[in-house]
């Protein structure tokens, strides 16, 4: 069973990458950002409460994220494994998922970060605004507060999961393809 959490900054192709994984290991997506748009889409108490801090590019609070993905964690059992994704974006939230995985006695197999400089994930995030209807990719001041809340408050994850001798990296710039060969190169390797 793999655990793997896909790391990188707001834009790094997280979720490009997550798609292409879950189809050759078969394994669950676990995207707390994809978590939170549905709800928004669904208009449901937690999509109310998520929306102000999405739309600004902040974090929804810490109890709010571990509780959604302890519930999908506890109603997908029979899968080969997760890849989270956007999870964790804190130090609490890390220390929280590895406590989840214990009591089903399961563990964080590595995490994989997607280096990709400033100046290149700013231009992707607008260019995926065109197209992405995400009121977090539209302007300049939303896109600064994102990089700003990663670099403060989750590039900090990226040490937790290195103490562990658990962090690998991976150039995210260049052909999809080829990151995505990289990655599985280390995958594999678990
Ligand atoms: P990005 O494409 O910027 O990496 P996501 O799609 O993963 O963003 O998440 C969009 C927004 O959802 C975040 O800016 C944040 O407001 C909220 N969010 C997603 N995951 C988390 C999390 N683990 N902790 C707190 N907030 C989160």
């Amino acid at each position: 069973m793999y655990n793997i959490v896909l790391f990188g900054p707001p834009g790094a192709g997280k979720g490009t990458q997550s798609e292409k994984l879950i189809e050759k290991y078969s394994l669950t997506h676990l995207s707390t950002g994809d978590l939170f748009r549905k709800h928004l889409g669904e208009g449901t108490e937690l999509g109310k409460l998520a929306k102000k801090y999405m739309n600004e590019g902040r974090l929804v609070p810490d109890e709010v994220v571990i509780g959604m993905v302890e519930d999908k964690i506890n109603e997908s059992t029979n899968t080969n494994g997760f890849i989270f994704d956007g999870f964790p974006r804190t130090t609490a939230q890390a220390e929280a998922l590895d406590k989840m995985l214990s009591k089903h006695n399961l563990q964080i197999s590595g995490m994989i970060a997607l280096d990709v400089p400033e100046e290149v994930l700013r231009l992707r995030i607008k260019e995926r605004g065109k197209t992405s209807n995400r009121a977090d990719d539209q302007d300049d001041e939303k896109i600064n507060t994102r990089i700003k809340v990663y670099l403060d408050e989750t590039l900090p994850v990226a040490d937790y999961y290195d103490a562990q001798g658990k962090l690998q990296k991976i150039n995210g710039v260049g052909e999809i393809d080829k990151i995505f060969s990289d990655i599985t190169a280390v995958i594999d390797s678990y």
